[in-house]
């Protein structure tokens, strides 16, 4: 079978974020998969495809793909930050696992790019500094009881948790509730971190307590709670600096 499934992912936003291998698998592919807003991102090029698609419709899209580079086409299936975080890696991966066996022998690759928290936690310092988790806070696919259950192991255990779809127009309350749920653990002082856009033109960066955390976001947000240890050091005529120190001090009482 000649054809190639690659997934590639472009980071966040500005284009110096997407790696030199990101961009030769992009220039490569003789059609482009992906999320409307994340074609349109894209360099275009002469003769290449362009197969646009609604972002709901990640199975479709999968599936798609593998068909035609199943056909013998070299198709790129782009992914906003990196594909295996939240995103297309796995959705082609499940449709590999449930389709005909013939996807089985298809040359699949996968280009990891900038992850949002990666993007973010640039932005404000290192509050990635020491052990740290990642939840999304989208319900489409799992119960919400479960993201209840791994946010309060997530704050027992102390890990910096960064959340992804914190809440959209159909997921209003998810963020607040979420909040919440770590008051009861974390103290009132712990720093959290919105970003939102970051690495595109309308890119903010704020820093807040848990204690005065708004659940107000968008799906451009990725929202970054601390642990007990993240410290904030205030700057004059600077942006604070987040930062998570690389050593912990043992189990609190
Ligand atoms: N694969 C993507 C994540 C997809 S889930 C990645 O690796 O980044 C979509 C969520 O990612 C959004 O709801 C938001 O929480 C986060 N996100 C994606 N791009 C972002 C950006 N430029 N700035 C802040 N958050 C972003």
């Amino acid at each position: 079978m000649s054809g190639r499934l690659t997934v590639v992912g472009i980071g966040p936003g500005d284009a110096r974020y997407r790696t030199p291998e990101a961009e030769d698998a992009l220039a490569a592919a003789d059609a482009l998969y992906g999320y409307a807003p994340y074609l349109d991102r894209l360099p275009t090029r002469q003769n290449q495809a362009r197969c646009p698609s609604n972002n709901r419709k990640e199975r479709a899209r999968a599936r798609s793909a593998l068909q035609h580079a199943a056909e013998g086409t070299c198709v790129a299936l782009v992914s906003g930050g990196d594909p295996g975080v939240f995103a297309m890696a796995a959705a082609v991966c499940e449709e590999i696992e449930a389709g005909p066996a013939a996807w089985r022998s298809l040359d699949v690759r996968v280009v990891p790019g900038v992850t949002a928290m990666l993007a973010v936690a640039a932005r404000i310092g290192a509050p990635l500094g020491h052990d740290f988790c990642a939840l999304s806070l989208s319900d489409n696919l799992k119960p919400w009881e479960l993201i209840e259950r791994r946010l309060d192991a997530a704050a027992r255990a102390e890990f910096v948790i960064a959340l992804y779809n914190p809440m959209s127009r159909a997921r209003p309350r998810q963020l607040g509730m979420a909040f919440e749920r770590l008051r009861k653990y974390l103290p009132p002082t712990t720093p959290v971190v919105f970003g939102r856009a970051v690495g595109r033109p309308d890119e903010q960066v704020s820093v807040t307590t848990l204690a005065m955390a708004e659940d107000s976001a968008d799906m451009a947000t990725l929202v970054i709670v601390g642990s007990p240890q993240t410290r904030v050091i205030v700057r004059p005529g600077r942006s604070p600096l987040v930062y998570t120190p690389r050593a912990a001090q043992g189990w609190p009482a």
